[in-house]
């Protein structure tokens, strides 16, 4: 018995001590994969660490990239804001100066208004002072210089002279064969009918033709044809309206078509004068003494109008003379108006 005791105690034992480095096994295996466990979360760690320092890496490129592709953008925006500005300023000198430009331009308007206007004030004078003439109410008085059958190359000098007499004066002016002045083949004598208007004197009608022994007063209707041939002419060239004829010749040139002519130009709204006084510079005047001569005995009236040729050359040189001597004896030089006494209507 005692020994069965002994045999299973013994047994009992070494049972347990199997068990026990089972357990010593176990525990040991346990302890292994533990700390293959912990290599492997280290590993794991690691990676994370380094996944993570990528990510910022790429993250703080990101961040680098799109500063300097925003401050390139801003820089670009502030070129273009300044470009702008620029423009801006440029556009609004321009604007500015477009409406200096403007401005003159109707300053220049309103300068010819009241050129137009001081032109009518003179004419509204002009007719007082014929009135306050013929009844006798002042010294003064006043010629009115004519210039018949131009325009002529002389007519530029003609001008220059009263314009530096401060004078204006009337141009009875034709118009067959003016584009070349008579008097210089190298000039073109059209261009001086739009001159006598921007000078300010007036300018008349002594027909289209002139040609006093070719037709022009073979009829009432030929006459008239030329006066409204010249008129188209005149408003094409200068844009003025003629109102005032002289017949080439003189009215008595037409005879017995005198009164039929008359009561057409009358139709037409023209008014027509002939002269009072002159120097003969029409016919083959030679000196400048007959001239002088003549214009002293014809001008006798208060009010007179004197016949001159702006293609003469000694009405030329004795014009700045004439007009001072008109001048000394109390005349008033002034340009013809369709409403001055001396117009026939
Ligand atoms: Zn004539």
């Amino acid at each position: 018995m005692e020994v069965d005791e002994r045999k299973n105690r013994k047994s009992a034992l070494k049972e347990e001590k199997k068990k026990k480095k089972l357990e010593k096994k176990v525990l040991k295996k346990e302890k292994k994969a533990e700390k293959k466990e912990k290599a492997k979360q280290k590993v794991y760690s690691i990676k994370l660490v380094i996944l993570l320092l990528i990510v910022s890496i790429l993250l703080l490129g990101l961040t680098i990239f799109i500063f300097i592709k925003y401050n390139d953008e801003k820089n670009r925006n502030t070129d273009l804001k300044i470009e702008l500005k620029k423009e801006n300023k440029e556009y609004s000198d321009k604007k500015a100066s477009l409406d200096e430009l403007k401005a003159e331009e109707d300053d220049l308007v309103n300068i010819d208004k009241k050129i137009e206007e001081a032109k009518e004030e003179v004419y509204k004078l002009t007719i007082d002072l014929e009135q306050a003439i013929i009844n006798g109410k002042t010294e003064y008085k006043i010629a009115y210089i004519t210039f018949d059958d131009g325009p002529y190359y002389l007519t530029h000098s003609v001008i220059d002279v009263l314009k530096q007499k401060r004078v204006k004066a009337t141009f009875f002016t034709i118009g067959l064969n003016k584009d070349v002045c008579f008097d210089n083949g190298y000039a073109d004598c059209s261009i001086m009918y739009k001159k006598i208007v921007d000078n300010g004197h007036t300018i008349a009608n002594h027909t289209y033709s002139h040609l006093i022994f070719n037709g022009l007063y073979s009829s009432t209707y030929s006459f008239i044809t030329s006066v409204e041939q010249q008129e188209n002419m005149i408003k094409e060239r200068t844009g003025v309206k003629t109102n005032i004829v002289r017949f080439p010749g003189g009215s008595a040139t037409a005879g017995s078509l005198r009164n039929s002519i008359i009561a057409e130009l009358r139709n037409r709204g023209y008014g027509w004068v002939d002269w009072t006084a002159q120097d003969g510079d029409g016919g083959n005047l030679t000196d400048t003494t007959t001239a002088w001569n003549n214009l002293a005995s014809t001008v006798n009236d208060s009010i007179e109008v004197i016949l001159f040729h702006d293609y003469n050359n000694i009405t030329y040189r004795i014009l700045p003379d004439v007009i001072d001597w008109l001048e000394g004896r109390n005349y008033i030089i002034l340009p013809l108006t369709y409403d001055s006494v001396k117009i026939n209507k």
